[in-house]
């Protein structure tokens, strides 16, 4: 295949190729125009003003490789007759100037753009290797790039606001997106109470925010409340239901650590049949699961109060039934369940929000797909830092969001701003069908899960 390298300042002198690499070497077509050392412009004028010329004499050649993007597959260097020229008018020496390479690297300025480019889908490492350059340098062109991306950047308050958490780095982080557009708006370097606030307060016209998602960490609720004090405010109905699995999993490891070595080999994919939802489970898991109740009371107790959870939002057919449903699941409590006893507490501190629910149907499962990809950002690039992290889900999933153009043919829903408490009989429904809560992929976010299949951040 003919490889044309396509940098105009130069003339190619020589192409080789082998298995893996092209090598171009160039020299720079046009003697320089100016000196580097002293700004003087060459001036050639034979006859009686000969003591006026400027003249750029050939000082020396030095032989300089760059990398450049890849072509077929082959990776690219240049080798560059590099020319240094002494000046006569200050007396001094410069290397010519080269207005496609990047100055004192090893790259060309075209490959500088394109290496930005792929340290949001790539790890720094491998970008380094492929293009013969430090791990330090391609960090450095990141950090230009996000740099260049934040000043661009404004953060708009979308109508509905979901805040999660996300473990990153072995901390807490907030999430912020946009759920009815799907775009992830910020990734917070912790998720205190005063930082979910300055970031709702960063975003352009906070104040017309309308509905809040969010989980039931106490800051959220009240940063929201105290900003927006109108918002509509619901918890997310995934986040109540796997607090239900997180006690019934504790429960189950709590009797399976009791029983002795023999025993426990009964209880196998236990955690896997017990949080699977009941109408999901094939047969034969229900006959083993039957088998695990008759042994284990206290497990079918648990169980059935993490489906009872479940039962609440799907078995209700109004808010009225759902609080019924609620305050019998909270009387079967039995008094040795600490785990159950505890998120009872939290569901009814946050009670008020959780039945928002029940108005208006809101959920972030969004929010928790794009924790989804952190976590996969996370795994294929250990040892990031946070901002690393944070700037390659940022961006690297914004940058892939595709935004139809406007026309004048596309579909429109009609929706109404909500007036205090006042609802339009079609609720704006913008979560999926409910996916298995362990397994959230199913939502139908296909950029973003495109990102996550082809597994290269
Ligand atoms: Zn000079």
């Amino acid at each position: 295949m003919k490889a044309v390298l396509n940098l105009p300042e130069f003339n190619v002198i020589k192409q080789e190729q082998n298995e893996y690499f092209y090598r171009f070497t160039v020299e720079k077509k046009d003697p320089p125009y100016m000196c580097m050392q002293c700004g003087c412009v060459q001036f050639i004028h034979e006859g009686e003003n000969i003591g006026d010329n400027v003249e750029f004499k050939l000082h020396q050649v030095k032989e300089r490789t760059v990398s450049d993007i890849s072509m077929h597959g082959k990776a690219v260097r240049i080798v560059i007759r590099h020319r240094r020229f002494k000046c006569s008018a200050c007396g001094g020496t410069f290397y010519e100037y080269l207005d496609s390479i990047e100055r004192n690297g090893k790259v060309t300025k075209r490959l500088v753009e394109h290496i930005k480019q792929l340290t949001l889908k790539r790890p720094f490492l491998t970008i380094a290797e492929e293009y013969g350059i430090s791990h330090t340098s391609v960090g450095r062109y990141f950090r230009e790039f996000v740099a260049e991306k934040e000043k661009d950047r404004r953060l708009i308050a979308p109508r509905v606001l979901g805040i999660d958490e996300a473990h990153l780095n072995k901390t807490m982080r907030g999430v912020f997106t946009d759920n009815e557009n799907r775009i992830m708006l910020e990734i917070t370097p912790d998720n205190l109470k005063r930082t979910i606030k300055a970031t709702i307060q960063s975003m352009e016209g906070y104040k017309n925010i309308e509905v809040a998602t969010v989980d039931m960490n106490a800051g959220y609720k009240y940063a929201v409340n105290e900003l927006v004090p109108e918002a509509f405010v619901v918890v997310d109905k995934f986040h109540v239901i796997k607090y239900a699995q997180e006690a019934l999993n504790a429960i189950r490891v709590k009797i399976k650590n009791g029983l002795p070595k023999d025993e426990r080999r009964f209880l196998t994919r236990d955690r896997w049949v017990l949080l699977r939802n009941k109408e999901d489970l094939e047969w034969k898991d229900i006959e083993r699961r039957m088998e695990w109740f008759r042994r284990y009371p206290l497990l079918e107790k648990a169980y059935w109060l993490k489906e009872g959870i479940r039962d609440v939002y799907n078995q209700s057919a109004d808010k009225q039934e759902a609080l019924e449903r609620y305050k019998k699941w909270e009387s079967e409590i039995p008094t040795e369940f600490k785990e159950f006893k505890e998120i009872r507490k939290t569901f009814n501190n946050n009670k008020k929000e959780i039945f928002n629910y029940f108005d208006r149907q809101f959920t972030n499962a969004y929010t928790e797909s794009v924790n989804n990809i952190i976590k996969s950002v996370e795994k294929a690039g250990k040892g990031y830092t946070f901002d690393v992290l944070r700037a390659k889900v940022l961006y690297g999933t914004q940058a892939t969001l595709k935004k139809p153009k406007y026309t004048e043919d596309m579909e429109f829903q009609r929706f109404e701003k909500l007036l205090g408490g006042k609802f339009d009989n079609q609720p704006i429904r913008i979560s999926p069908p409910e996916p298995n809560e362990y397994d959230i992929v199913g939502v139908d976010l296909t950029t973003l899960s495109e990102i996550l299949e082809e597994g290269d951040f």
